[in-house]
């Protein structure tokens, strides 16, 4: 890799352009000049890899890994939950496309020096399918790794890649095939022209104006965890026609407090209640477990505001004994939350609007802005349901169901964490764009979170590692077909 600035340059010449440096237009940019491709790589920001050097685990049907530890993971199977899951609102044959890449993709990254391991996301996940990086015995996230690997082969394999360089618009010619991309590098109008474009630019989880027209539960104190995007690659791609598919798509990832990640911990456990700013019980919080289907029931509470509560002997307990969900591998079930004591203490003096410590509901209930008479009620439904073993509403599993009773209570306020967004340009399952008739937009390609019809309304966690897969995936797709038309190719 060049680590060039096109400064003397104002116009370029390559066979591909691809736009984004995350996991899709990295694997992208391998794939592609692995099959002989001359490349140039474009990113916005200085530093590489956006939401993907974040991603701890990445899914994968049949691996190697998964049948080294024996492991039965059909790809079949898989297809059918995820179809399933999405009532068969997705498109089936792209869906396929990266199930049936998934196995070969991990052997792609383990010839590269990676190492994997498989970690259930959730206890008792069947089959086991999240691929993270193995050191010794331990897992560890993926990727932030798998994002240097990819960059370390760009290099090796001569790829021009350009940070600080934003892509503005593609160019078409009077056929409508794409032609190449406009860019602003440092100020200047950098022109690149190119047989085909790829675009891979993750999303646009920052972009408040096109959440709000495309999220209906959007709300302003939804706290997103990823990089920014603005969802570049979308208004490039249907400025020049393309079409657009599953928009309006959030990447939740569970209930988002102030303070030490040991209260984003306790936030999430399902031995808590949790009411909404009425004081009322609005979810099971067993299904925590599944945090990305929790918070489609937080969302939808009033300015998407939800309350933790605990007792002292939760709060011992998870000193104690250990947490019983956790939060990824930083938090595996069993930790014991050792500094939570003066962690609530901390948070409570500083964050006094996030955090309540008293010793009566009715403190909590005003603190909150509840009516105490409401929260009161709420607790004593939920502490009978917990002392007859039965929760009358939401039939939370009873091994969950944990009395509040020992003073003092600990109230945490939070808002639904995204880690950002899923859907947008209409693509093929050779990755190629399409445009309003369905028909491909010659030389233009998408990759990654950038696309929609392979995830539906809420991330698909029985395929753990899902967007980060998909990106790695449609990404090495992308680029492998990227390579085949610049040289004239079918696409079978
Ligand atoms: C904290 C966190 C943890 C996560 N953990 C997991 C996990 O364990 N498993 C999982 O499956 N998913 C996980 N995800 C989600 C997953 O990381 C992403 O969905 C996926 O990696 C997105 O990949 P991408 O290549 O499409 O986008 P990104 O990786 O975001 O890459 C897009 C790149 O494009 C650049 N860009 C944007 N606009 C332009 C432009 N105009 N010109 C040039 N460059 C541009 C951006 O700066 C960025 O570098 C996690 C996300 C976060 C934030």
């Amino acid at each position: 890799m060049h680590p060039a600035q096109p400064s003397k340059h104002e116009t370029m010449e390559t066979q591909i352009v691809i736009i984004g440096v995350g996991g899709a237009g990295l694997a992208a940019a391998v794939a592609a000049t692995e099959k002989g491709a001359d490349v140039i790589l474009l990113e916005k920001r200085r530093a590489l890899g956006g939401n993907s050097a974040m991603a701890e685990g990445l899914f994968a049907a049949g691996s190697s890994v998964q049948k080294r530890m024996k492991i039965d993971v059909r790809a079949d199977e898989l297809f059918k939950i995820a179809m399933n899951y999405a009532h068969w609102q997705l498109d089936a044959r792209l869906l396929r496309a990266y199930i049936n890449k998934s196995a070969d993709t991990i052997q792609w990254l383990e010839d590269k020096g990676l190492k994997f391991g498989i970690y259930p996301y959730y206890p008792n996940q069947f089959p086991f399918v999240w691929h993270c990086l193995k050191s010794g015995d331990t897992v560890k996230r993926g990727g932030f790794e798998i994002i240097k690997a990819l960059v370390k082969d760009c290099e090796g394999l001569g790829v021009l890649l350009f940070r600080e360089t934003g892509a503005k618009k593609l160019m078409t010619d009077r056929k409508g095939h794409v032609t190449g991309v406009v860019a602003v590098t440092r100020g200047k109008e950098l022109r690149i022209t190119a047989r085909s474009v790829i675009i891979a630019t993750g999303g646009y989880g920052g972009n408040k104006e096109l959440l709000r027209k495309y999220y209906p539960y959007y709300n302003e104190n939804m706290v997103l965890k990823g990089v920014p995007n603005k969802g570049d690659g979308l208004l490039m791609a249907t400025e020049i026609g393309a079409a657009t598919e599953g928009l309006g798509i959030l990447h939740l990832a569970g209930n988002s407090p102030r303070g030490a990640f040991d209260l984003h911990v306790v936030a999430e456990e399902p031995n808590t209640l949790w009411v909404n700013k009425k004081g009322e019980r609005f979810v099971d919080e067993a299904i925590s477990f599944q945090h990305f289907e929790s918070t489609n029931a937080l969302v939808r509470q009033p300015d998407g505001v939800g309350y933790t509560l605990l007792d002292e002997r939760i709060k011992q307990n998870m000193i104690e004994k250990g947490v019983i969900k956790g939060l990824g591998l930083k938090a595996l079930p069993g930790t014991k939350l050792t500094d939570l004591g003066k962690e609530l203490e901390l948070a409570a003096e500083k964050d006094k609007d996030w955090i309540k410590i008293a010793k009566s509901w009715d403190e909590i209930a005003q603190w909150m802005g509840a009516q105490p008479e409401v929260l009161k009620a709420t607790i004593d439904e939920y502490n009978a349901y917990c002392e007859q073993g039965y929760d009358e509403i939401f039939a939370k599993d009873r091994r969950y169901l944990d009395a509040l009773r020992t003073p003092p209570y600990y109230a945490l306020k939070y808002h639904a964490r995204y880690l950002g967004t899923i859907g947008g340009i209409k693509i093929n399952h050779h990755m190629e764009v399409l445009d309003q008739e369905d028909n491909p937009i010659p030389g233009l390609y998408a990759a990654g979170i950038d696309t929609g019809g392979w995830e539906s309304d809420t991330y698909c966690v029985r395929l753990a590692g899902t967007t980060f897969g998909f990106a790695i995936n449609s990404g090495r797709i992308a680029g492998e077909n990227a390579a085949k038309y610049v040289e004239g190719g079918r696409l079978s």
